[in-house]
């Protein structure tokens, strides 16, 4: 993989919200974190050069022992 131009990557997870890490736009609230985390991941794409590089799946376990389940994505950013 090239990554010669890629000047930042970001991690966007479905149950954390964040602001666009290009243009600064506040997240887009929904329900369904998986549907937050695409819609995340689709306005970061149209941005020129942007590529999603990876998409997994995260499990950890709650206070109470109870598994929980986040989406990840990592997108490269390139140098403007
Ligand atoms: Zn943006």
């Amino acid at each position: 993989m090239i990554m010669d131009d890629v000047q930042q990557v970001a991690q966007l997870y479905s149950d954390v919200t964040a602001r666009c890490p290009v243009c600064d736009a506040g997240p887009q609230m929904t329900v369904d974190g998986d549907e937050y985390l695409t819609s995340q991941v689709d306005h970061l794409l149209e941005h020129d050069g942007c590529r999603l590089l990876q998409v997994g799946q995260e499990t950890s376990h709650g206070p109470n022992g109870e598994r929980w389940q986040r989406t990840s994505a990592v997108v490269a950013i390139p140098a403007s």
